[in-house]
């Protein structure tokens, strides 16, 4: 008698003879949290250690098809900055992907700053009070928060 495959994720026998690692209740799951991640790559340029996690549950192929797609989306958009690089370089340095296997140009390494960092927890570089990203300067102490912004004054 063949062994019983479990499913990976929930444990639960599978009776179909596919050998996926997962059964099918917990591929559906899988592959939502997956575009969950994508939309929040896309949006919030974050990716969280939680969410690599996820991610490690996936093919290879899964993960150099989404960073191929982000980096599309994100140079289509003209959004290829630093913050997007970073969060390329945190995908390409968790799944020691490589950009000649798939095929893109050599992605900026781009170190992830003090002042990102703050600026990412909505903090002002300048005094590390609480403020908004899209904040032109920090109301508390005048910090330039958007770079592209010139005073007037
Ligand atoms: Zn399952
Ligand atoms: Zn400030």
């Amino acid at each position: 008698m063949a062994e019983l495959e479990k499913c990976v994720e929930c444990g639960k026998v599978m009776k179909d003879d596919t050998h996926a690692p997962y059964c099918k209740a917990c591929d559906d799951k899988l592959d939502k949290q997956f575009d969950t991640i994508e939309d929040n790559v896309l949006i919030f340029k974050e990716l969280l250690d939680s969410e690599i996690e996820i991610l490690k549950k996936f093919e290879t192929e899964d993960i150099e098809e989404f960073f191929k797609r982000v980096y599309k989306k994100f140079k289509d958009d003209g959004n290829l900055n630093n913050e997007s690089l970073i969060v390329l370089n945190k995908l390409k340095s968790s799944f020691n992907l490589t950009e000649s296997k798939m095929g893109l140009p050599q992605i900026t390494v781009i170190k992830e700053t003090k002042e990102d960092k703050l600026l990412k927890n909505n903090q002002c570089p300048g005094c590390e009070k609480g403020v908004q990203k899209d904040f032109n300067l920090c109301p508390y102490c005048g910090y330039r928060i958007n770079k592209d912004f010139n005073s007037k004054y």
